[in-house]
């Protein structure tokens, strides 16, 4: 596999107009194309989930980008020392060059196109692999983007394992990947030859603690909706519930059926629908429960009284199952979710601000939305990622993360995918004040 891309030397000094237009371009695709996506049932997602979920926020992305380039782009003058009190120094975002961006299937549009608006907005080339199980949405994808954007400077690959694992050979300047935990250490490990640094974009178990002081009732809708939007196949659903007993039986989700409800999704495969269907196996629900392999339906289910150590604990369920597992109060949330990985999202309800905060700060995950789910992913001004295994936790010390590593969103992925090139610029005058530096010192000490 060859590309004309890898060749692009890119260098960029004043933001030439190309990069306007191909990002007005990139604008122009989801909104032209918006509805067509979700007219084609790109993947059984709801007919709502598209443009909620997806075309809204890489609209938005895009808006953004336009509007703050420039500023994003501009040299950021920084502080300077005794020893370089009359230099120009400063920050210049650079371009890296080509940027991999490899995507999952469960948002196949806002997991490629947000990535690939702060590779061009940073003025970086890029080579788009979409994930092969959302085949429809790659096909799309392919057949779009080159009646837009130069299509030298920004292919889609598609295809599936093999096609990924021959890009991986290939030298790139900077790799984005989303997906499982599993397969990001194949990319990492990758781009380890290459000495190429890597975005990663992974999942995990994103803890949802309800507080007994909370309003349940609001508490629950808004879990129930950040639960099984999308089947439950979303990277910060709330994965399990952690709560007192005495608030388990107060725990309600989901009424009427949702099986005829054109709200409700299926799941991507057969291959993932056994994968849930065999968590499931030796509880009996207490919502939900009923299931449909020829139409890949599985009904919003909630588990009480989930054993910590059962397998419906140990992996991501990615899938519309809700187990409630039973803590003794608010430090007994925290002792459990600190003793496992540092998870992607972990969502807090609770009417105590101080408790609250006394949470966030005892625990760390990517992101932290309180009395919601998933919020904190909307706004372009919060760095949206894993926990990179670097952040000084200071009470606890939970096992090194697996949610990933680096953020994107707004001038987050714009930072990401920018190399900051460390500027000084100095004069040839003034260099009586150098000489103390030059050897021989020996001369200089005899001097004193
Ligand atoms: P997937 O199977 O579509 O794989 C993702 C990409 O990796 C695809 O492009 C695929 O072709 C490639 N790939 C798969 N196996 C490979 C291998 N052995 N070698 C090289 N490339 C390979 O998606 P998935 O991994 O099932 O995605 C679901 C996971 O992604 C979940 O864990 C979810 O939490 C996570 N996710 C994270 C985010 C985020 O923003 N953090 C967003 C969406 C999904």
């Amino acid at each position: 596999m060859g590309f004309s891309v890898l060749n692009v030397n890119v260098h960029r000094v004043h933001i030439p107009q190309w990069m306007w237009t191909i990002l007005c371009q990139t604008q122009d695709i989801v909104l032209n194309y918006g509805c067509l996506m979700c007219d084609v049932h790109v993947f059984p997602q709801s007919q709502y989930d598209t443009p909620l979920l997806e075309l809204i926020g890489i609209e938005n992305e895009i808006s953004l980008a336009i509007e703050k380039l420039t500023q994003w782009a501009a040299p950021r003058q920084v502080d300077r020392n005794i020893l370089t009190v009359s230099d120009e120094v400063y920050v210049q975002p650079e371009p890296l060059g080509v940027v991999l961006i490899i995507g999952a299937w469960n948002y196949p549009w806002a997991v490629t196109l947000q990535p690939l608006v702060g590779a061009i907005a940073a003025g970086n080339a890029a080579v788009v692999k979409p994930s092969e199980l959302s085949e429809y949405s790659s096909l799309l994808l392919r057949a779009l983007l080159p009646r837009y954007l130069d299509k030298d400077l920004y292919p889609v690959v598609t295809g599936g394992v093999s096609e990924t694992q021959e890009l991986l050979r290939l030298r790139f300047d900077h790799i984005f990947y989303t997906g499982s935990s599993t397969v990001g250490k194949v990319v990492m490990e990758a781009a380890a030859r290459h000495l190429t640094p890597v975005t990663l974009e992974l999942g995990g178990k994103s803890p949802c603690y309800i507080d007994k002081n909370c309003d349940i009732r609001i508490a629950c809708r808004r879990i129930t909706w950040g639960k099984f939007v999308n089947c439950g196949q979303t990277c910060i659903a709330p994965d399990y519930i952690l709560c007192e007993p005495c608030i388990q039986g107060r725990v309600e989700f989901y009424g009427a059926d949702p099986k005829c409800s054109p709200d409700y999704g299926r799941i991507i495969n057969q291959r993932h629908f056994s994968r849930i269907m065999s968590l499931m196996e030796g509880y009996t629900p207490v919502i939900g429960g009923q299931t449909d392999a020829s139409q890949r339906y599985i009904a919003p289910t909630v588990l009480k009284d989930v054993p910590p150590h059962s397998r419906l604990m140990q992996e991501e369920i990615f899938g519309p199952l809700l187990p409630i597992v039973a803590v003794s109060d608010m430090d007994d949330a925290i002792r459990f979710v600190n003793e496992r990985e540092k998870p992607l999202a972990l969502y807090i309800f609770c009417s105590d601000k101080k408790a609250t905060k006394k949470m966030i700060e005892e625990t760390t995950s990517g992101g932290v939305t309180v009395n919601d789910v998933m919020m904190h992913y909307t706004l372009s001004s919060l760095p949206f990622g894993g926990v990179d295994g670097t952040t000084d936790i200071q009470i606890h010390a939970p096992l090194p993360g697996q949610s990933g590593m680096g953020c994107y969103h707004g001038k987050h992925t714009f930072d990401q995918l920018s190399h900051q090139r460390a500027c000084l610029i100095r004069s040839l005058g003034m260099e009586s004040v150098n000489l103390s530096r030059y050897p021989p010192q020996d001369r200089r000490r005899a001097r004193r």
